[in-house]
């Protein structure tokens, strides 16, 4: 199956909003220019409303880094798919390693999460990956596997086409330490398949799985050539207007 190749950048706790609507900009101009591919970026939640605004007419699309669960409520520090809504913000980044590692998140509040921004009409991007200890004990495939049925515990077949998912090995997030491509698309094959087990093949052919972990310039072609590689979740090399507008570029 033909699927759409998204660029995402992933802002992480970088940049004032002015910056963030300046690199936003350099990002919507190369999106323009490459019509066959979906660009994303995630700022910061204070730069989110900005961003939307100065984007408004083009094709970039824009992400939260994060979403809570609930609608409304006494949750301090949260923000809810509904005020995501409410500032034209339509997907979400879900269940990356730094809110697992750093903020305690595990499988059971990812699936919240998940489920509550499904339920808000936000499109998850939801992140797995494997450490570095799970990976050199051979645990690799275990460990994705128990991550999506955890993640994805009662994701019904008819909304799983709106979850764009995220392989990021978490030894390879900011350590300049990419996955080879083939142990990239090992995974990505494998994640395809538990979606082909536990839904269908119809479904798992159309789900776009981003490759993420010291993406770069350098290495986006030989990524995306690989056939489950359907485009790259990009930390730090998306913090600079040119090494990001090389990689929405890949060939
Ligand atoms: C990320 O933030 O998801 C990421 C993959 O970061 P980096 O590209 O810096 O490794």
């Amino acid at each position: 199956m033909n699927r759409r190749p998204l660029i995402a950048g992933n802002w992480k706790m970088h940049l004032t909003v002015s910056e963030a609507v300046r690199l936003a900009q350099a990002a919507a101009q190369t999106c323009g220019a490459c019509p066959d591919r979906d660009v994303m970026v995630a700022p910061a939640f204070t730069a989110l409303t900005k961003v939307r605004e100065a984007l408004k007419d083009t094709s970039l699309l824009v992400a939260a880094q994060n979403v809570a669960w609930e609608r409304e409520g006494a949750y301090t520090g949260e923000v809810s798919p509904v005020m995501l809504q409410d500032i034209g913000v339509h997907f979400a980044i879900i269940g990356h390693s730094e809110r697992r590692q750093i903020f305690g998140e595990d499988d059971a509040m990812i699936n919240c999460r998940l489920r509550g921004a499904l339920a808000g009409g936000i499109q998850p991007v939801l992140c797995v990956g494997e450490t570095l200890e799970e990976r050199e004990t051979g645990r690799t495939i275990s460990v994705l596997e128990q991550q999506m049925r955890q993640d994805l515990q009662g994701v019904s077949a008819d909304k799983m086409h709106q979850i764009v998912l995220a392989y990021e090995p978490v030894w390879a997030i900011g350590t300049g330490k990419t996955a080879t491509t083939e142990q990239a698309q090992e995974a990505h094959a494998f994640l395809r398949r538990f979606l082909t087990e536990e839904y269908e093949k119809n479904i798992a052919d159309g789900v776009r799985i981003l490759y993420g972990g010291s993406v770069k310039p350098e290495n986006i072609d030989n990524l995306m050539a690989q056939p489950d590689i359907d485009g790259a979740l990009v930390g730090g090399a998306a913090l600079q207007a040119e090494s990001f507008d090389r990689i929405i570029r890949f060939r």
